[in-house]
């Protein structure tokens, strides 16, 4: 499978059961109908798969007209709910999301902080 973003060829990277397409050259992530939202639940998952510098990723945000990698129908910008700082791309055909190097390890980080704020809450 080639990187929408760049056309490199991927290697899938496994995180317990779940499998990933990782680009060696821009380091952006593929990942196939709410892979990510099971990744952001496993500790450690950020380190396996997204190493890149997130500094790259920001840049690769300007890269417009890309396709999905899996049905080749032109991928949707979208804003990460909650965390609209992050932008990322995703196929409306099988909901198949491009994280740009960085994007992974934001959007788990959050999650942590949202998780403690849920437990917080009722407390107040
Ligand atoms: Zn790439
Ligand atoms: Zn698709």
């Amino acid at each position: 499978m080639k990187c929408p973003k760049c056309d490199n060829v991927m290697q899938k990277v496994s995180v317990e059961d779940i499998e990933v397409d990782c680009c060696g050259n821009c380091e952006g992530i593929w990942f196939d109908l709410r892979e990510h939202d099971h990744l952001k639940d496993i500790r450690g998952s950020e380190d396996r798969i997204d190493m890149g510098d997130p500094a790259k990723g920001d840049q690769m945000n300007a890269v417009r007209n890309i396709h999905c990698p899996r049905c080749t129908v032109q991928l949707v910008k979208l804003f990460m709910h909650d965390q609209t700082h992050i932008k990322y791309e995703q196929c409306a055909t099988c909901g198949g999301v491009f994280l740009d190097a960085g994007e992974f390890t934001d959007f788990k980080q959050m999650t942590v902080a949202e998780k403690v704020k849920r437990v917080l809450v009722p407390f107040r």
